[in-house]
């Protein structure tokens, strides 16, 4: 059961526009890969941030492209979708609904050019396949294609050194060794990583084969022949490769076999040159109500405060193990907490993520399905908040200078993260198919009371309905228990995903 309340609407005092002197140049292509195969995609460099044509774009994906010389702006329509780009505004309305882009449509010489993020934040969000930029690797994803992400670690150990190569999600990899050159094969269409990578010391070189799915390991001061043992685990896959130095003693005390038959720790030391970014780094989990407040109630008795305090334990002792991310619970014992408290636990200790965990209850006890919710704003709101964003929320003040003011208030946090909240929310849903059941259309937004205040992605989850006789009995059990945890598991990897390629 969920608490909605409406919000008020903010007017907001517009400044002029600044503008830029351009400054432009040629950067990285990216690499469309679809079932298709490979394109280039060329990309410009003004001001700073990336671009691509238009015009391009409008051959690689089948949409239209229409100036609006009137008001200066353009319209791309794609299979009865519009977009509407602006010169003035880092913004694109599409279907009438606003998402930010990090700089306004340009022309250069006669030509208009739209951020590389067009494509994540705005096409992909109408377009009849998946759409995902790869920003590391330089890939951008079309449709039904097979791309792990790589990211390679070294452990040192006495005698050897562990090259340690992890594959998100697993794959089915191959490997030959030829003296000091490793290649292994890949089971996909090509792999996300910053490739070549040069080493110190055990690597030469790390980079791409002369096909999109090889990886080529060249290797220096080998003393020995090195050993490659690959693990398939539920969410990556690891190759381990264990090289004998040349001037170790000539005693190992572990021999390379024991070495590749240790259970492998996630690799967490000496990055070579591909880290990754710290983006999730704290979680807060909300299970629903408590103490007097029991939320939903099931004809067995089943209590949804309860459900939900099970569900978020789980789930933290979960994560706190396998990614090292640190979880907080709202509250971890049945007490309640009121719904501003909540959101403001998770501003304080400044957490990248918040989930808020329900069981829903309804009049009609054959409503049936999980569903998932983030906030819904008013369109004036949003669209105030995003001139004040672009406009640096810097205002002029009477009698000259300008001053800096915070212009949403700490309850309108939620609005500067629901684009955010959005891809979560679908995220979840791809995650929990299959595991659970859902509603039909389980997405959903909503004016939530526990979500607007939340500084941070922020989602809720109605687990399921504890009015219907055969959902109390399926929800209270340890299997399917056991099942949203690891859906939701699995959303805060490919979300953690999802914010290092947007970083
Ligand atoms: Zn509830």
């Amino acid at each position: 059961m969920i608490h909605r309340f409406c919000l008020v609407a903010l007017v907001l005092v517009l400044a002029g526009l600044a503008s830029y002197a351009q400054v432009n140049s040629p950067s990285r292509p990216l690499t469309l890969l679809s079932s298709q195969g490979r394109q280039v995609l060329p990309t410009t460099l003004i001001n700073g941030q990336e671009f691509v044509s238009l015009n391009n774009l409008a051959k690689l994906f089948a949409i239209t492209v229409r100036e609006d010389s009137l008001a200066g702006g353009i319209t791309v329509s794609y299979q009865g979708n519009t977009i509407l780009l602006s010169v003035e505004q880092p913004l694109a309305s599409v279907n009438g609904r606003l998402v930010t882009l990090p700089a306004p449509l340009t022309h250069l010489e006669n030509q208009a050019f739209v951020p590389i993020e067009f494509l994540s934040r705005a096409l992909a969000t109408v377009y009849d396949s998946k759409i995902e930029l790869r920003t590391t690797s330089r890939l951008l994803l079309l449709g039904q294609v097979n791309v792990p992400r790589l990211t390679v670690t070294l452990q040192e150990q006495d005698s050897f050194t562990g090259l340690i190569l992890e594959l998100t999600p697993s794959i089915s990899v191959s490997a030959t060794t030829d003296a000091s050159t490793i290649t292994l094969t890949v089971e996909a269409d090509g792999i996300d990583a910053e490739l070549p990578m040069v080493g110190e010391g055990l690597v030469e070189t790390l980079g791409l084969g002369n096909q999109p799915n090889t990886i080529v390991i060249d290797l220096q001061s080998v003393a020995g022949l090195p050993t490659t043992n690959i693990t398939d685990g539920a969410l990556s896959t690891l190759v381990t490769i264990n090289v004998p130095l040349a001037n170790a003693s000539s005693t190992p005390s572990i021999t390379p076999e024991q070495i590749s038959q240790e259970p492998i720790t996630p690799p967490s030391t000496s990055p070579i040159s591909i880290t990754s970014r710290a983006v999730l780094q704290t979680i807060v989990l909300d299970p629903g109500h408590g103490g007097e407040d029991i939320g939903a109630m099931g004809t067995r008795g089943t209590l949804e405060k309860q459900i939900t305090l099970d569900i978020a334990r789980r789930l933290k002792a979960m994560v706190e193990s396998r990614l090292g991310i640190r979880v907080l619970l709202t509250r971890n014992e049945d007490r309640n907490v009121n719904l501003d408290e909540r959101a403001a636990m998770a501003n304080h200790s400044k957490a990248d993520l918040f989930l808020s965990i329900h069981a829903n209850a309804s009049l009609s006890p054959e409503l049936a399905g999980a569903e998932i919710f983030y906030l819904a704003i008013d369109r004036e709101v949003e669209e105030a908040r995003k001139t004040a964003v672009a406009l640096s929320t810097s205002l002029p003040v009477v009698g000259g200078g300008s001053r800096s003011i915070d212009i949403i208030g700490w309850d309108m946090a939620q609005a500067s993260h629901v684009e955010n909240s959005a891809v979560l929310a679908g995220i979840l849903e791809t995650s929990l198919q299959g595991q659970i059941p859902l509603q039909p259309s389980a997405v959903k937004q909503a004016p939530l009371r526990v979500l607007v205040g939340a500084n941070m992605p922020a989602v809720l989850i109605e687990i399921g309905y504890l009015t219907n006789p055969t959902q109390e009995e399926l929800v209270s059990s340890s299997g399917f228990q056991a099942s949203v945890t690891q859906a939701l598991f699995s959303s805060i990897l490919r979300f953690r995903q999802f914010l290092e390629d947007n970083q």
